[in-house]
């Protein structure tokens, strides 16, 4: 069967604009503002069952239907490109490859949710794609397709490149539209939530920069075409961003419901030195983490993935072979999100540095058994309790990571009477 592709199509030079446009490129946009109302463009979003990816899956046309029509404020598009959690890496690929697709699908948000202006936020790491980006942007001004009266229709909208500084917290929207507005990329307290309270107070939807992409195919093609595509309840293709011990590691696009093992062995070469696998993260660091058994079987799509206590996340999947040290790798996913906790939670601040240490002492060969049931409390106490999503990913991976490879753990614990260390002991062990 031939792979279908809506993003990263097979075509050369993509890129440039003339070739984008000779490829039916903003024939979409063209459509939408001559032929279809606002309202039509927003159905036929509904139609597709577009999910978003940039993590939580939600419908993306329901998403737009939470914007006020009649409002006097201005109303704001943030499109979300920080794409900072480890093991994703796929907007680059669109910012590189098919930068106007994605254009076309920001103005086709806009157009369908009467926004005049739209904030993309990039990681400032991403340097080399920011500067593709602009290129691409500055293009579509010239050609007539963004700012005012586009295409000789009343329709006039801008687009802004907004750069992180390098905060992964920024990716949460909350947090990406303080930095948008200078502030300190701390996330906000919800409700107020960002379609009635955005930027500068104004109506504001967020979107990730893969789920714009798919906008100007669905309008071209229909919602009924796209909802075809893959698994009827989350349909389309995903950009799988794979790494870790495959042969062939990138960024595969690839239709939802694709069996794991087919992207691993089909695509990526297999793995590494031909061993077995142990564990996969099937979507960015903060997803539960996958056992070999479950990663020979599990399709990847969202109801796939939940039926067995995990999620697709960004579909960044990080695959880990035999070898692979599992204390050492939740150590470093641990240090990660200690590191990036913004502390304005109690159980997400301290949480994330007793979780960390904890794992330390036990990769040391200086931890407790008693220390794998702590993990999991500790891991507990952060999972909704805190203002952003950012305490359940600290949380997830070391509460499902022990669970499923617990044995991972006890054999780098020493077998020693212990005594139990309580846990206002714990915060007293330091990172060195
Ligand atoms: Fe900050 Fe963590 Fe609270 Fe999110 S959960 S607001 S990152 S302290």
């Amino acid at each position: 069967m031939e792979n279908m592709k809506i993003i990263l199509k097979d075509i050369p030079d993509l890129h440039k604009i003339e070739v984008y446009e000779s490829n039916g490129g903003y024939s979409a946009l063209e459509k939408a503002l001559k032929k279809m109302t606002p309202d039509e463009v927003i159905n036929e979003v509904k139609t597709s069952n577009l999910r978003g990816r940039g993590g939580a899956c939600f419908y993306t046309g329901l998403k737009w239907t939470f914007m006020p029509k009649e409002t006097p404020k201005p109303k704001y598009l943030c499109c979300n490109g920080d794409e900072s959690e480890p093991g994703s890496f796929k907007d680059r690929e669109i910012f590189e490859k098919n930068p106007h697709q994605f254009i076309e699908g920001t103005l086709l948000a806009c157009y369908a949710m009467g926004i005049k202006a739209a904030y993309v936020y990039i990681r400032g790491e991403y340097y080399k794609w920011i500067n593709l980006l602009q290129n691409a942007i500055d293009d579509a001004y010239k050609k007539g397709y963004i700012g005012k009266n586009i295409l000789g229709s009343e329709f006039s909208t801008d687009i802004y490149i907004h750069r992180g500084a390098g905060a992964y917290i920024c990716g949460e929207e909350s947090a990406l539209m303080n930095s948008v507005e200078g502030k300190r990329g701390y996330p906000r307290v919800k409700p107020p939530f960002p379609a009635a309270y955005g930027l500068w107070g104004n109506p504001t939807t967020i979107n990730n920069i893969e789920t714009l992409s798919n906008i100007p195919e669905i309008i071209k093609n229909g919602g009924q075409w796209f909802s075809k595509i893959g698994e009827p309840k989350h349909p389309g293709t995903l950009l799988f961003g794979v790494s870790g011990h495959v042969n062939k590691p990138g960024v595969y696009e690839l239709e939802t419901g694709t069996p794991l093992m087919t992207i691993i062995n089909d695509y990526c070469g297999g793995v590494t030195d031909g061993k077995e696998i142990k564990m996969v993260i099937p979507g960015g660091s903060s997803m539960p983490p996958l056992t070999k058994e479950e990663a020979l079987t599990i399709k990847m799509d969202d109801a796939s993935l939940k039926a067995i206590g995990s999620a697709i996340g960004t579909a960044g999947v990080m695959v880990m072979n035999e070898e692979a040290d599992i204390v050492k790798v939740l150590l470093r996913i641990s240090k990660f999100y200690y590191h990036e906790s913004c502390g304005q939670c109690t159980p997400c601040r301290e949480g994330t540095g007793w979780m960390m240490r904890v794992l330390k002492r036990i990769d040391e060969g200086k931890g407790r058994m008693s220390d794998l049931d702590l993990l999991i409390e500790v891991a507990q106490n952060i999972e909704g309790n805190t203002i952003c999503a950012l305490g359940d990913a600290a949380a997830w991976p070391v509460k499902w990571t022990i669970k499923k490879f617990r044995k991972e753990f006890e054999a780098k614990i020493p077998e020693v009477e212990e005594k139990s260390v309580p846990l206002n002991k714990v915060h007293s062990l330091r990172y060195s």
